[in-house]
């Protein structure tokens, strides 16, 4: 995430927020349109999902954040799912669907929250939304938490896209995100991250490891998306 300490810092990181949910959407898309129908049963490169798995859960993330913008309209509490199970449910529901459908939803479901994110008047940004972690956030994370999604499920599709097609300042962002968050883990590895000029310290047990790359690979890296040793527990 980008700090956001004045509300001229907050209204320029959504400009960049919205710009990297956009760019991602059409990483997706260029993914998922260039799969056969065949290719949607595919193994994606989470373990355990096929690429169906995943289009299904960008969609159903896009349903549930979608909830979190009407939170932030109304002010009406809206969860983002009704509940864990039913979100997981979703997504299996979802992978079975004819492929033609699936990518006919999870179109519309994109297009839908990009208007919803559209509607927002100044004050709704502050908003406080609640994650489906539980975490209390001002709604304009919301559209971070989209890019984020999109970006990340673009490589997870299994297609052409790496991370190596992601821009440089949204792999700076979310390796801030993430090696802050690893922080906190109990019983985390202590670790050096070294990217050219971009370095990040994880503080935890032991003596650091140093793990150096490029910033596509230390962003795969970071987020579990590597062979590299040590491994890493998840983040999430
Ligand atoms: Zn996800």
């Amino acid at each position: 995430m980008i700090a956001t300490g004045t509300p001229g810092e907050a209204a320029h990181a959504r400009q960049i927020y919205v710009g990297w949910v956009t760019a991602g959407i059409e990483l997706c898309q260029s993914v998922v349109t260039s799969f056969s129908d065949a290719e949607f049963a595919e193994p994606s490169r989470l373990p355990g999902w096929t690429r169906a798995h995943v289009i299904a859960h960008i969609d159903g993330n896009a349903r549930g954040l979608g909830n979190l913008v009407t939170w932030a309209r109304t002010g009406i509490e809206t969860p983002m799912y009704t509940s864990m199970e039913q979100r997981d449910a979703d997504i299996e529901a979802g992978a079975l669907l004819a492929p033609q459908e699936l990518r006919a939803r999870f179109l519309q479901s994109s297009a839908q929250l990009a208007d919803g994110f559209k509607s927002l008047r100044e004050e709704d940004w502050s908003v406080q939304v609640r994650t489906a972690q539980g975490r209390m956030i001002a709604s304009r994370e919301v559209i971070w938490l989209r890019a984020r999604e999109v970006m990340i499920h673009a490589v997870d599709l299994g297609g052409d896209v790496t991370f190596e097609d992601l821009p440089d300042d949204f792999l700076i962002a979310l390796t801030d995100e993430v090696v802050a968050r690893r922080g906190t883990l109990p019983d985390h590895p202590a670790i050096a991250l070294r990217a050219g000029g971009h370095g990040w310290d994880i503080s935890g047990e032991g003596a650091p490891a140093l793990v150096d790359g490029t910033l596509p690979q230390i962003a795969a890296y970071v987020t579990g998306r590597s062979s590299r040793e040590p491994a890493l527990p998840g983040w999430l």
